[in-house]
């Protein structure tokens, strides 16, 4: 066996101290200027982050959480004349995401279509789109999850098809490409988070909206500071959801940074592969050729004793987790939502999912020792049953 070592799920502090001469060279910045809230760090991120996606616009946000709701909002603004959506709107997403993504869509005042996943790919399955497009149907919010694409293609065939929105959410995927095109480009709107942990992540809370839209740019530009179309002067109901300089400042120090640490985390998730496809009892992640992965989580899949293995990582000091135990469509606070059909790939991926630690400058040490840890469980659990 090997020696035991603590590999935490995620350790910020070596990206940090990687970064730490240009950050606080940023941060001292702000310090001097005292100018806390939107203003020209945030303008500045804003057009790199455009830039950089290949979008026409981007808006700063407090959070990823209400990047969606914003983009949702302004769509219901844009396309209904209406402040927000009614309950018998129906926006169609996936049950497999964080709550966060079926949160937004009561909060814009509209209701979640649960349709099931593709189990291969931990996304949403364009065939259960079509089931369950009614005459209410006004949007789909597409989650990439982990890092990996939806099927864009055909999601937007359905669409268009049907004269509906497109939601991305790009929370776990910034960076991410499908067919060579950056995701959060592909619908009227992509949310993104900055969370700490994202691919791209602040210090603290923070989120962006990209479109192409300048009407969309503009309502959502009105949305985040309170409704006010001129000062003091509320045209919508609206958030106090800006995004403040010191994030602004340390994303774009990180944005140049973004495309090299997601294919560190690429490196990553080939080593794990190399070192866990000879085990029977686990899928990995799969990644389809045109796609680009960002491996905000690698999360494999273990068909037998997911609890075991999860506590016999823990006893040897790996920080694995469950991304997510529990589907969208059994909290209670999503007992308002329509489902479409039984979510079975949905209940057994939730059953069998396990993510890894995955960072940028996990140590090649570390990655061998959490493949022997798991390779040993199974030479000591041999069956399939
Ligand atoms: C993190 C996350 C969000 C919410 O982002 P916050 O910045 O934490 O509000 C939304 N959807 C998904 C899939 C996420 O992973």
């Amino acid at each position: 066996m090997a020696k035991k070592i603590k590999v935490p799920f995620l350790d910020l502090q070596r990206e940090y101290i990687f970064l730490k001469k240009d950050i606080e060279k940023k941060l001292k910045t702000c310090l001097k200027e005292q100018r806390w809230i939107l203003g020209a760090k945030v303008e500045q991120f804003e057009k790199e982050a455009a830039n950089f996606l290949g979008a026409k616009y981007t808006i700063g946000v407090a959070s990823g959480t209400d990047a969606l709701i914003l983009a949702l909002r302004g769509l219901a603004i844009q396309r209904r004349q209406k402040e927000y959506f009614d309950s018998k709107d129906e926006i169609i997403t996936t049950p497999f995401s964080f709550v966060a993504t079926a949160e937004a869509i009561i909060r814009a005042g509209a209701t979640p279509v649960f349709v099931d996943i593709d189990s291969h790919t931990f996304n949403i399955d364009p065939e259960a789109i079509k089931k369950a497009i009614t005459e209410n149907t006004v949007g789909i919010l597409p989650v990439h999850l982990y890092g990996l694409a939806a099927d864009m293609t055909k999601i937007l065939k359905v669409a268009q098809e049907h004269n509906l929105f497109i939601v991305e959410d790009v929370a776990q995927a910034f960076g991410g490409l499908y067919q060579g095109k950056k995701l959060g480009t592909f619908g009227s709107a992509g949310a993104f988070s900055f969370y700490p942990s994202k691919n791209l992540g602040g210090y603290g809370d923070g989120g962006l909206i990209a479109t192409d839209s300048n009407e969309l740019m503009e309502k959502i530009k009105i949305l985040r500071d309170h409704g006010q179309k001129t000062q003091y002067n509320a045209e919508y109901i609206g958030y106090n959801s800006r995004l403040d300089a010191i994030q602004a400042a340390i994303l774009s120090v990180k944005l140049r940074y973004v495309n090299r640490f997601n294919s560190l985390k690429r490196k990553i998730a080939q080593k794990y592969a190399r070192s866990l496809r000879s085990i029977q009892q686990i899928h990995l992640p799969y990644e389809p050729q045109y796609c680009l992965h960002t491996y905000n989580l690698y999360t494999i899949k273990v068909a037998h004793r997911r609890s075991e293995l999860l506590q016999f990582l823990h006893q040897h000091g790996v920080g694995a987790r469950i991304y997510y135990p529990l589907p969208l469509h059994k909290m209670k606070a999503f007992g308002c939502a329509r489902t479409q059909g039984r979510l079975s790939a949905t209940e057994v991926v939730a059953s069998r999912a396990l993510s890894l630690p995955i960072y940028s400058f996990l140590k090649e040490t570390e990655i061998h020792y959490i493949a022997k840890i798991i390779n040993n469980f199974f030479r000591h659990h041999p069956s399939n049953t």
